[in-house]
């Protein structure tokens, strides 16, 4: 099946082996995600830098057969080092199935102690590694806590002798684990109490007691796509503007995982975008929403000059200005996504959004206004507090909306539409609303709901009460996600390493989610609906995000008085703790 991806691939590398220290690179979806993902394509550049490694990718295969890499189709056992790179907690149980599929021995405890082709070294990265890297850690020899570059080209180095040398694998271990940004799970254990919450976590004095990510501090070229492929999801070639985001809203893992926020020199931005391929014209920038209007604008006047078209996911709706506009009408783009997040006003300072009503038909208006006549709304359900009143505002605020972009779209000659994206709300870890329940539910009430049930019935019931208030509508797409299936993900997210085996049942037995957990003794509740206790450790704390103790909680606190946090100033700021152990730019 990788053929005929590759023959419309660009960018592909292809090595001999001879000589070449083999390292796979698993991404734990399908080819047109996998590449599409920047973080997955920049690993796969880093690494085949260096002379004396070659670095093939697998995918999740779409249909039954054998795991093959893309590049020379070769099973995954001929490769002494898999890296794993996972950014989604719902791709967790295909890296486990994708491991066992490989014939790779999936816990890294049962793995022969000689790391050798068909025995490898397992190392896993991403962004959901670092955002809560407990219920993959029985799958991973090593875990790899930040960002990709200042740590993955020195590792493969240094990996590269020991594998040579057939170092034992429990010797490679307390090697690897004082190395900066590397944490190896089987060093550490974690107990937990009759009740379920997480009691102790040991390891040797040897060995850090938690384990500080790496960030990279400055790039001379911002990160940019480096293979293209019209299979891919996002057809288009993709440049960083920087990475984190400044905003801190508080249901945002990546705005906190990826703190201090950094906004990579115009120079660097313009140095990725000189690498796109000759006649790639399309392109589409990431970090547009931490961007300021001024540097949105030097960017849009340089896509101009260069006869380049821009897209991007979303934009928010108070960074839209008139050369910005100038420029996404010029690219004959058809849609945009604003996000209000938050059904009002009062969720959107809940969630220091910082986006008002205004903000956002005033957007609205002037993107249909230049011909991007077909908006897309994404908004989440089962906010902590959210009441009927709150979707009662969304509901006139569609209304109103929908009212104020007709006479723009009628302008152009064009039917003016909106799709509205509801999203059942993931409490995530790192973030202010970590201790809080999925479903909404008020804590007495999560408290006492045992199976998830009524949460996820409070949920479904407030879709159809959107769908009810919006309907007649006209050119207005609905599309709402299945809350029982995200309570799948919800689990993952705040999850820890007893949840392996349901990975593994899930990924390799063809379980269903609900039979591996009850095969497991485990209950959604414990991870997904139980509201956290301020003093209660969390899993995930074995990582060090340089957040100061206490900060999430006070952030939660504010959240519930609806106080609004600024946004970040790396120069100035030292609110949360993390420019104090990080150099912002
Ligand atoms: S210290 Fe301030 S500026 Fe730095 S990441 Fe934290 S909130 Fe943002």
């Amino acid at each position: 099946m990788s053929a005929p991806y590759l023959t419309r691939e660009t960018g592909t590398i292809r090595k001999k082996w001879k000589g070449r220290f083999p390292v796979a690179l698993l991404y734990p979806n399908t080819y047109p995600l996998a590449v599409s993902n920047l973080g997955f394509q920049l690993v796969y550049s880093l690494l085949n830098r260096q002379d004396r490694v070659v670095c093939e990718r697998f995918v999740y295969p779409e249909t039954p057969g054998p795991l093959r890499s893309l590049e020379s189709a070769r099973p995954l056992g001929d490769f002494p080092l898999v890296l794993g790179s996972i950014s989604f907690e719902h791709d967790f149980f295909r890296l486990a199935g994708m491991l066992a599929a490989g014939g790779i021995e999936p816990y890294a405890a049962g793995r022969p102690q000689r790391v050798a082709p068909g025995t490898p070294l397992v190392v896993l990265g991403g962004a959901a590694v670092f955002m809560n890297p407990e219920p993959l850690a029985p799958f991973a020899d090593l875990m790899v806590i930040g960002e990709a570059e200042p740590v993955l080209p020195d590792l493969v180095r240094e990996l590269a002798p020991m594998v040579a040398e057939q170092a034992k694998r429990h010797h490679m271990h307390h090697a690897l684990a004082s190395r900066p940004g590397c944490y190896v799970p089987p060093l550490y254990r974690f107990s937990f109490s009759p009740t379920g919450v997480l009691d102790a976590i040991r390891h040797p004095a040897t060995v850090p007691a938690r384990v500080r990510k790496v960030v990279l501090e400055r790039t001379g070229t911002a990160s940019h796509s480096m293979q293209l492929s019209p299979d891919a999801e996002l057809g288009m070639y993709m440049t960083e503007l920087g990475r984190g985001c400044s905003r801190g809203c508080r249901f945002c893992a990546a705005g906190f995982i990826y703190r201090p926020p950094r906004l990579w020199s115009r120079e660097a931005v313009v140095a990725a975008l000189e690498r796109r391929p000759q006649g790639v014209r399309r392109v589409g920038l990431l970090g547009m929403e931490m961007a300021e209007s001024a540097v949105l604008d030097r960017i849009a006047g340089y896509l101009r000059d260069n006869n380049c078209s821009l897209s991007f996911s979303s934009l928010r709706a108070d960074r839209i200005s008139e050369r910005l506009l100038c420029l996404l009408a010029a690219s004959r783009l058809k849609s945009v996504a604003i996000a209000p997040d938050g059904c009002s006003e009062r969720l959107r300072r809940l969630i220091n959004k910082g986006l008002t009503e205004r903000d956002l038909l005033q957007a609205a208006r002037a993107l249909v206004e230049a011909g991007i006549v077909h908006l897309k709304l994404y908004v989440m359900l089962g906010l902590p507090t959210e009441t009927e009143e709150d979707l009662d505002e969304f509901i006139d605020l569609v209304h109103t909306l929908r009212e104020r972009i007709l006479p723009g779209g009628r302008k152009r000659g064009r039917v003016a539409t909106i799709t509205l994206s509801v999203n059942s709300f993931v409490p995530k870890p790192w973030t202010p609303f970590q201790y809080v329940s999925y479903g909404g539910l008020a804590p007495e009430a999560a408290m006492a709901d045992r199976d998830g049930s009524r949460s996820v019935m409070a949920l479904r019931q407030k879709i159809r009460y959107l769908r009810r208030g919006l309907k007649g509508i006209a050119n207005l797409r609905f599309r709402a996600d299945r809350p029982e299936r995200v309570l799948q993900q919800a689990v993952f997210s705040r999850g820890d390493r007893r949840l392996a085996p349901v990975l593994l049942a899930m990924g390799s037995g063809g379980r269903s989610f609900r039979r591996a957990m009850r095969e497991q003794g485990l209950d959604s509740w414990q991870y997904a609906i139980r509201p956290r206790q301020r003093d209660e450790t969390m899993c995930w704390q074995i990582l060090d995000h340089g957040i100061r103790a206490g900060y999430l909680w006070q952030e939660y606190q504010k959240a519930m008085q609806e106080q609004q946090t600024k946004p970040c100033d790396t120069a100035r700021c030292r609110r949360c703790g993390v420019c104090n152990a990080f150099t912002a730019p």
